[in-house]
């Protein structure tokens, strides 16, 4: 009995152990399913992993490339929309720019602008930039805008001397006598006068009836300045108006080709008060179209 209490105990024993070692391998087993699980283990990777799948995988990463691309696409289009949204709303700012630039650009480009426009304004038209005389349909013009160059120094006009002559002969035997006491002026001539005229009354008067220098008509040549002889005191005088002698030029000087350069209610045009006692010669034909017209020469030639 003893020893079949014995193979009974070893018995029991050994049931102890294999139970004992189920249980360990059951809790093992959980352990290591749980562990695998955090990772996201799954059967089918698991033998993917084993027997390596590579056409499942090759699906896979394509599938991944088609994501891949079709995220960079979407991504490119997205950055697109921004881009155009962008350029939706940067070119207010570009404007913004164009907007301010020309405030800076007038600035930087005063100079060049000044250059650019130096050969046309700057040929501003003054005695010294003045290289040649200005004719319009053939008359020389002399006037505020546009002066004679310096050195043009023509003499008095011998066609206009001659026709003044027979003016005046024609008025003497109407009973008048004239004086040309005016007629070809240089332009150091001019100066002088001019200088004096200011000393006297002013810049602002002196405009109003004296030419400066390089712009006299008499620096033409073909100007006079017309008075009675005797009556020197109305001679260049805004009395002149009133004698016999300037009305019968008023009326006739045309008719030798002489126009009243100046006349009244035109020196917004001509730059120059009513000169009853100045005339220009224009020639015969241009002088009785001039007349006819009521016009000054600058209305008449269209400057
Ligand atoms: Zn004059």
């Amino acid at each position: 009995m003893d020893i079949m209490r014995l193979e009974q105990n070893q018995k029991k024993k050994k049931t102890k152990w294999w139970i004992a070692l189920g249980a360990g391998v059951t809790i093992f087993a959980g352990a290591s399913l749980g562990a695998l699980s955090a990772y996201n283990w799954s059967p089918e990777e698991a033998i993917e992993g084993l027997f390596g799948s590579s056409e499942e995988q090759s699906i896979t990463e394509s599938s991944h490339e088609e994501r891949n691309i079709d995220e960079d696409v979407k991504e490119m289009t997205r950055q697109e929309e921004e881009n155009e949204t962008l350029d939706e709303t940067e070119p207010p700012e570009e404007d913004q720019d164009e907007t301010e630039a020309p405030e800076e650009v007038p600035d930087e480009s005063e100079t060049p602008a000044e250059d650019i426009e130096t050969p046309e304004e700057t040929v501003e038209r003054t005695p010294e930039t003045m290289t040649e005389p200005l004719y319009v349909d053939g008359v020389l013009i002399a006037n505020k805008e546009y002066p004679l160059p310096t050195d043009y120094a023509p003499g008095e006009d011998p066609e206009a001397r001659a026709s003044y002559n027979k003016m005046q002969q024609a008025a003497s035997a109407a009973g008048y006598s004239l004086v040309a006491f005016s007629t070809y002026r240089s332009y150091d001539y001019q100066t002088d006068l001019y200088n004096n005229y200011v000393a006297q009354h002013g810049q602002e008067e002196a405009d109003r009836f004296s030419a400066r220098p390089g712009y006299s008509e008499h620096q033409t040549g073909l100007g006079f300045d017309i008075g009675a002889e005797g009556q020197e005191q109305h001679w260049a005088s805004d009395s002149f108006k009133d004698t016999a002698e300037a009305k019968w030029l008023a009326e006739n000087a045309h008719k030798f080709g002489f126009i009243l350069r100046y006349p009244a209610g035109k020196e917004h045009i001509t730059g120059y008060q009513y000169e009853s006692w100045h005339f220009r010669y224009i020639g015969k034909d241009l002088a009785g179209k001039v007349y006819n017209s009521g016009q000054t020469l600058e209305e008449y030639l269209g400057i």
